[in-house]
């Protein structure tokens, strides 16, 4: 009695459907693309209960006639390539004809299309791949509707995370797609709410600034560059806008989003030198490359793709990107001869060490009118050593101070422990327009936001007022800390550390002295002594020195005087 059985085709389906379909925002995907390839440019997306109980998905493309509604469930049913030569020149979302079957196999499905013109249509319903219903109807262009996901696949269901966490995968995939495709217009209806509109855009950077606002893409360069058959597109940050975390990165080849660690690693070369440690670019990397010259039929769920020539693409990318950094830099910094020579004439040079800073990353706006003004007396017993180390001579040796992390050690203690914050109310409340995901999470999270002293309220599409805030964070940039605090909020966080923390220390970051503020003899003195006070004054909050001491004997050693 043989063994081996060739499995029937629903549960071909089933197996299909789970590398495919993992969770709603997968089906989501699925049908988005759908819709783009069938030439929409208006898709509205509705979900309830956070896609567990409805995905549907409407548009206004080609639509199928008949025939076509039929046979579109059928396993490696395709429009989309007919012979292997078209494999190897893809220009469509999908080409594998496994998205609706997988989805039907797993789902109750009710699909209402009509072909572009005519005025018929056709309705089928389909539960667990089994069809039920089959009805004459009308329609302009195709309606997916895909209910109780995971129904007959009990083991998949469990897996489902909580419906905040399906939702955000949902708006991500979303915003993934309306940034791939920004002349589509996209609409996300959750549970009843419109939670994100966005009309048809005249291009990439209009779209990055319907979803992220005006002042996100101020902190962006553009680039463009042609090669025939490959064009680049990006949007990249500029050299004073890092962030804490990976979350604003994405690549899109041929308008497919996918993840590449060759193109990530290009991007953060090309910064080499000038991103702090800890920190990451943001970008937005849209590569057009000729069909042939790029395999995207590498991943089930297509998130990756292999390039013929990966070489080239990461040299092309690496250079363009340090193109426009050296140009902005350049259009902005002061060359390091005129801040020696501006201090001269302040009287400051007699106590001050030559130092290379790294003033050719801040823009003219951001250079030293203030540090010109700086109080230097011979006799204060400290000294600034570039603009962020602060040296001082006392207990025996030498103490080197990091202002920065210093800072941000006290007010990360101060925001845990909620004391000596000041928070008050703002005469002029703040709005600060977000990205809806964040929005979506800092509203749902206001009350532990609060406990910093932060009162945060809803002021409607995608912009939150913010009332009151404690006095140390109140010149801080509050974009900032809220889209980090968002980002905290939706992603892991280090296992050793409380959500709670972890949200100090990026409130804490943001929001402490920045590198070119050189602080006063009063200030530095309030500095010193409050850092005495906290409980770790060696580290700041991520674990970074704020202090180094070297003593008489350290000097000796490291002089090699015995
Ligand atoms: P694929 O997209 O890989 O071809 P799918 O299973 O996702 O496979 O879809 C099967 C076929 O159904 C597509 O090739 C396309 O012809 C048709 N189809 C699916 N969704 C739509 C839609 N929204 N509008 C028009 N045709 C569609
Ligand atoms: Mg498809």
């Amino acid at each position: 009695m043989p063994r081996i059985k060739v499995l029937p085709p629903d549960l071909r389906n089933k197996i299909a459907a789970g590398e495919v379909i993992e969770r709603p925002a997968s089906v989501v995907k699925e049908l988005i693309e759908n819709s783009i390839d069938a030439g929409s440019t208006d898709i509205k997306i509705d979900v309830l209960y956070a896609g567990k109980r409805l995905i549907r998905v409407s548009d206004n493309g080609s639509g199928m006639d008949r025939e076509d509604a039929l046979l579109c469930f059928e396993s490696h049913a395709t429009s989309k390539l007919s012979t292997e030569d078209d494999l190897f020149n893809i220009t469509t979302m999908g080409f594998r004809g496994e998205a609706l079957p997988s989805i039907a196999s797993v789902s109750k499905v009710r699909i209402v299309t009509g072909l572009r013109g005519s005025s018929g249509g056709i309705s089928i319903e389909i539960a667990g791949g089994v069809v039920k219903e089959i009805r004459d109807s009308s329609s302009a262009g195709t309606s997916v509707e895909v209910r109780d996901l995971f129904f007959n696949l009990p083991a998949r269901k469990k897996f489902l995370k909580t419906n905040s966490t399906e939702l955000f995968h949902i708006m991500d995939t979303v915003t993934k797609e309306s940034l791939s495709h920004p002349h589509v217009g996209f609409t996300l209806i959750t549970d009843n709410k419109e939670t994100i509109s966005l009309p048809s855009a005249s291009g990439i950077r209009e779209r990055i600034m319907q979803v992220y606002g005006e002042e996100f893409v101020s902190g962006l360069l553009g680039i463009s560059y042609d090669a025939g058959e490959i064009r680049l597109t990006a949007l990249v940050s500029n050299t004073l806008n890092f962030r804490n975390m990976r979350s604003h990165q994405f690549i899109f080849i041929n308008t497919r989003p996918v993840k590449d660690a060759s193109i990530s690693s290009a991007v953060y070369k090309a910064y080499e030198g000038i991103l702090p440690h800890d920190r990451h670019p943001v970008f937005f990397i849209y590569l057009d490359i000729d069909p042939p010259r790029v395999d995207v039929n590498v991943h089930p769920a297509k998130r990756e793709v292999r390039f013929e020539n990966k070489e080239m693409i990461y040299r092309m990318l690496l250079s363009n990107i340090q193109e426009s950094v050296r140009e902005y830099r350049s259009e902005y910094a002061r060359p390091f001869s005129q801040t020696a020579e501006a201090d001269i004439q302040t009287g400051v040079t007699g106590g001050y060490p030559s130092f290379n800073t790294p003033s050719a990353l801040f823009p003219q706006s951001h250079v030293v009118a203030e540090p010109l003004d700086f109080p230097y007396m011979p006799s204060i017993p400290f000294i600034y050593l570039g603009e962020t180390f602060v040296a001082l001579s006392g207990k025996g040796g030498l103490t080197i101070v990091d202002h920065h992390a210093a800072h941000e050690r006290i007010l990360f203690e101060r925001l845990l422990k909620g004391v000596s914050l000041n928070s008050h109310q703002l005469l002029f409340p703040r709005q600060v327009k977000v990205s809806h995901k964040e929005y979506a999470i800092i509203l749902e999270n206001t009350r532990l936001l609060n406990d910093f002293g932060i009162d945060i309220s809803d002021f409607g599409h995608d912009t939150l007022i913010v009332r009151s805030l404690p006095d140390a964070i109140e010149e801080a940039d509050l974009r900032g800390i809220l889209s980090d605090a968002a980002s905290c909020l939706l992603e892991n966080i280090p296992p050793d550390r409380s959500l709670k923390e972890e949200l100090a220390a990026r409130i804490a970051c943001h929001s402490s002295v920045r590198g070119r503020q050189l602080l006063n003899q009063e200030s530095i003195s309030g500095l010193i002594s409050d850092l005495e006070k906290t409980e770790h004054p060696d580290q700041c909050p991520h674990g970074r020195p704020t202090r180094l001491f070297f003593s008489l004997e350290d000097l000796k050693k490291m002089f090699k005087r015995k």
